[in-house]
């Protein structure tokens, strides 16, 4: 029996593949889905009365937990080379803000910071579309519209919480002003994808600049650190994951206290203590292929030692993928918006993000492990996962497509129907 639009579109988050963007908020409008706070504690799509098929099929072409491409072809240039890994760049780099307090503020080197200030500043854009702390629930991020340098600078500082930046994009298009856009990946994607139906996205979004991204912490262990720090996520009045140095403190604040915790206290000493969404265990670009620029964290093999971070002022990697890209980074470079250090390999940037690495080469195993469980597999293009896959020994190759099996049955991979929670 054909599923129904609804079913089909609930499907997204059940199937454990919603990466929590917004946009189909947007694209269906807010009187047919209302992207809130669901029973698991994520944000998802919570249907209004009755889908119609035209546009579910529109979210899935859009979606990023269903469709996930590198960098438009038309972006790509004679002088663009292509990383088997790390994709299309003119230029990789260590740099940081020029700007003292807003390197110190940022989440690494406050580099994306200091670019949005430029582009203000340099009359490039009319504003920044980017996230900040929310208000409601200082967990998550929130969608912000950026129109000064000190706007800019309240946003510094990766959110480790659900964040949906393309919530309202639809009225964001219709100002009809020229903006930045800085989102994890999967929201570049999102964005990218609407470009191809809404031709006001390619006329209005000017710079497209990305974190690169290993997965946010799920909210049921975001609960567990909040039990760990002794606060009640109810009573939390602000919440910083990181910034402020490199990484920083996380600081937890309720109206009684404030409390701080290391990097580490909060993600654990090693990969193995990052409680990740399923979306974000089977990503396929946690590099932001399909924006201009990517930037990074610099430490080798991917976390800092307790040690390291006592004093570091924070220096970013930065991947400049377009030509535009390049522009604006030289040109921010020039104007003293950034301080280039020196310029690194697609070899640098594997030691400092080996689970990056990992993740590219298992992509496309763990998708196809998604279909033999009659899992609706992501569509991809232009990330060179399959090439990838192909260079791994059989053996890994099975493992991770079993595991991605295990993983289905067991039920990880399973969401429940969403539901508006509070
Ligand atoms: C979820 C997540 C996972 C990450 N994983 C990695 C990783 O695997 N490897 C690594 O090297 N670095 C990772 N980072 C951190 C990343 O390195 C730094 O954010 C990056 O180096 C930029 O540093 P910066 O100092 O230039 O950023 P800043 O100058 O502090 O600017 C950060 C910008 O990102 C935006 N932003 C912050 N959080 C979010 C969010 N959740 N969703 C959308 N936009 C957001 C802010 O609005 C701001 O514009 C991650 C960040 C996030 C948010
Ligand atoms: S990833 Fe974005 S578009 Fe897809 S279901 Fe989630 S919120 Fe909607
Ligand atoms: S790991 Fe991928 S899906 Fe998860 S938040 Fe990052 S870019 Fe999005």
């Amino acid at each position: 029996m054909k599923q129904s639009a609804n079913d089909r579109m609930n499907a997204i988050s059940e199937q454990g593949l919603c990466a929590g963007c917004g946009i189909c908020q947007s694209i269906a409008g807010a009187d047919k889905i209302k992207f809130v706070k669901s029973l698991n504690g994520y944000e998802r799509p919570v249907i209004i009365g009755e889908l119609d098929d035209f546009t579910v099929d529109r979210i899935f072409d859009i979606c990023p937990g269903t469709r996930i491409e590198g960098l438009p072809e038309n972006k790509l240039s004679p002088s663009t080379k292509i990383d088997k890994v790390w994709g299309p760049w003119h230029r990789i780099a260590r740099a940081w803000a020029g700007d003292e307090k807003t390197r110190f503020e940022g989440s690494t080197g406050g580099v994306l910071t200091a670019l949005a200030q430029f582009m203000l500043n340099d009359k490039r854009v009319d504003f920044i579309l980017h996230v900040k702390a929310s208000v409601k629930d200082p967990t998550f991020g929130e969608s912000y519209l950026s129109f000064t340098e000190a706007d800019v600078l309240e946003t510094g500082g990766s959110r480790y919480g659900p964040s949906a930046p393309l919530i309202n994009i639809d009225e964001i298009l219709a100002r009809g002003q020229t903006f930045a856009f800085i989102g994890k990946p999967c929201d570049i994607a999102a964005l990218r994808n609407l470009a191809q139906y809404d031709v006001r996205v390619n006329e209005l979004v000017k710079y497209w600049l990305t974190p690169v991204c290993g997965g946010f912490m799920a909210p049921y262990s975001m609960d567990s650190f909040l039990s760990r720090a002794g606060v009640a996520r109810k009573s939390l009045t602000a919440l910083r994951y990181r910034g402020q140095g490199c990484p920083g403190p996380t600081r937890v604040e309720t109206a009684e206290e404030v409390k701080e915790f290391h990097y580490l206290d909060f993600w654990g000493d090693d990969e193995s203590g990052w409680h990740l969404p399923f979306r974000c265990k089977i990503c396929p670009d946690g590099i932001g292929e399909a924006a201009d620029i990517s930037a990074s964290d610099t430490w080798i093999g991917g976390s800092p030692t307790r040690e390291e971070s006592k004093d570091d002022l924070g220096t970013n990697a930065v991947i400049v993928r377009t030509a535009a890209g390049l522009e604006l980074f030289e040109a921010a470079a020039k104007a003293g918006a950034i301080t280039i250090e020196y310029d690194i390999t697609p070899d640098d940037m594997s030691i400092y993000q080996p689970h990056q690495v990992r993740k590219k080469y298992a992509a496309h195993d763990r998708h196809q492990g998604l279909g033999d469980q009659g899992r609706i597999v992501p569509k991809t293009d232009r990330l060179r996962l399959i090439e990838l896959a192909d260079e791994l020994p059989e053996s890994t190759r099975k493992l991770q497509r079993a595991g991605t099996r295990a993983r289905v049955r067991s039920g990880k991979a399973t969401e429940p129907k969403p539901e508006e929670f509070e």
